[in-house]
């Protein structure tokens, strides 16, 4: 099978063979605690529970009235300790549930549900229930992806396979170890799509699979075709190269379609799943499990042994420590910088004291030799930038404009088709802080797009009241 590629991207080493060996094993946090963030992707949830609650595993704690909540839920039986504001993934501080677990083995899951039996609302009810989100790091709630507008015809279920960021492998051990899952997790997927058990949809599933694990694609077509899917699935062979698991890369491997500027895969006819969430949407119906545990990678030359832990939301990084790994402390091997993600599209946190969430797949601790700590000098226009940027922009000249304060002009430029995959950074022989400057420049839009949308609803209202007189 021949690999596809896209024009631009980078070959970072990719240090997959630190964990890949490293079957996924379950933990749980030295100090039986786990804090749980209110809200993991989708709209701002309120807590459903109060300090002194005893609640069960899989017991809702938290959520909203509205489509774009999902809902949070205990990853263990215990008692609520405190509501309080804690360091999160990002290096803010958001409203999180502290819940000490206990011995009594309370557990709340949602009755089993055959899938295949359910009408297309039915099933993305199970799924918002379970509080599904896509679990690569996004954090976008699954009822709200799977259910795309009624104009928009899905051709093809993508399940976003390449793990394409340095160190984690999270997602190649759950193919290699449940690959049964992941195929049945596609099939709910394909039959949502298709309009569930009275819908007339054509979709088909593609898993998309970069050649460094093409050791796994004997097994996962071993698995389609013992459960009769061979005419419905496939699995597509992309080369290894960064960032070929941005969305616009895996619809053109898979489908050789493009994703329209600033539009969504849906726009293409797709639809794409993380290896993570398919998984959760099998064990929502099959067990009844809503999403309150999840995979990751440890990983990084500053610790001794990387593992795949498999381990309750909202678990502290460093409570994981040193019963499920340990850290270097000799001068060079030390870590200097911690990562919650991969280098290339992870957040650097100021410290290991922040819980696992939903779209954790992984924590990086980095050596000095690792990161790329040097110091920002004058850009060469050298046009390194412009050549690996997979998105055809020039990162150069966008961030000539944002450091001018031409905000439109940087728009202009395409600051908003950046997908952040700080390919550019990583080969400026000058150091210039590119993906810095183009996130603070995106975040300075949104915040404006997201003011002028609050000014234009109070105008709105103002008319409405005015009228109403
Ligand atoms: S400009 Fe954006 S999309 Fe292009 S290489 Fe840099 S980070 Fe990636
Ligand atoms: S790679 Fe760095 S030095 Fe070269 S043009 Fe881009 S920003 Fe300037």
């Amino acid at each position: 099978m021949r690999a596809k590629t896209f024009k631009g991207g980078i070959h970072p080493k990719e240090y997959k063979e630190l964990s890949n060996q490293c079957p996924i094993t379950p933990a749980f946090p030295a100090s039986k605690t786990v804090t749980i963030p209110v809200t993991m992707g989708g709209a701002p949830n309120q807590p459903l529970v109060k300090v002194g609650d005893e609640v069960a595993k899989g017991q809702i704690i938290a959520s909203g009235e509205g489509f774009m909540n999902c809902p949070v839920h205990s990853s263990v039986s215990g008692k609520v300790k405190k509501i309080q504001n804690c360091l999160i993934t990002g290096n803010g501080m958001a409203p999180c549930i502290i819940i000490e677990a206990d011995d009594a083995g309370r557990e709340t899951l949602l009755p089993v549900l055959n899938p295949f039996e359910t009408t297309k609302e039915q099933a993305l009810a199970r799924i918002k229930e379970a509080g599904i989100v896509g679990m690569g790091g996004a954090s976008f709630p699954a009822h709200v992806k799977l259910n795309p507008p009624a104009d928009k015809i899905i051709d093809y279920v993508l399940i976003n396979a390449a793990e394409c960021e340095p160190y984690l492998t999270c997602d190649e051990r759950t193919m290699l170890e449940q690959p049964a899952k992941v195929i049945d997790g596609l099939a709910i997927v394909m039959h949502i799509i298709n309009g569930g058990k009275d819908g007339q949809g054509h979709a088909k599933g593609i898993i998309v699979l970069e050649d460094n694990k093409e050791y796994i694609l004997p097994a996962l077509e071993n698995e389609i075709a013992a459960a009769g899917y061979a005419d419905k699935m496939s699995v597509c062979l992309v080369k290894t190269k960064y960032p070929q698991g941005a969305e616009k890369f895996i619809v053109s491997a898979a489908t050789g379609r493009e994703i329209p500027s600033a539009k969504l895969p849906a726009d293409a006819g797709c639809v794409i799943c993380n290896v993570g969430s398919i998984c959760s949407i099998s064990d929502a119906f099959r067990l009844g499990m809503p999403l309150i545990e999840r995979s990751l990678t440890i990983s990084g030359g500053a610790v001794e042994k990387p593992v795949n832990l498999r381990v309750p939301v909202g678990t502290i990084v460093s409570d994981l420590m040193p019963s499920c790994f340990t850290l270097k402390s000799e001068g060079a091997s030390e870590p200097v910088k911690i990562i919650s993600g991969g280098p290339m599209m992870g957040f650097a946190m100021a410290s290991a004291d922040f819980p696992v969430a939903k779209g954790t797949s992984g924590v990086t601790f980095l050596t000095e030799k690792e990161t790329f700590l040097e110091e920002e000098s004058q850009c060469i226009s050298c046009g390194s930038c412009v050549a690996k940027c997979a998105m055809r922009l020039s990162p150069a000249l966008i961030v000539r404009e944002l450091k001018a304060g031409n905000i439109e002009k940087a728009k202009s430029f395409g600051l908003m088709d950046c997908i952040e995959c700080g390919c550019c950074a990583f080969v400026c022989p000058a150091k210039v802080n590119l993906i810095q400057r183009i996130r603070l420049g995106k975040g300075i839009v949104r915040q404006k797009m997201a003011e002028e949308k609050t000014k234009a609803a109070a105008k709105a209202a103002a008319e409405k009241a005015e009228g109403g007189k």
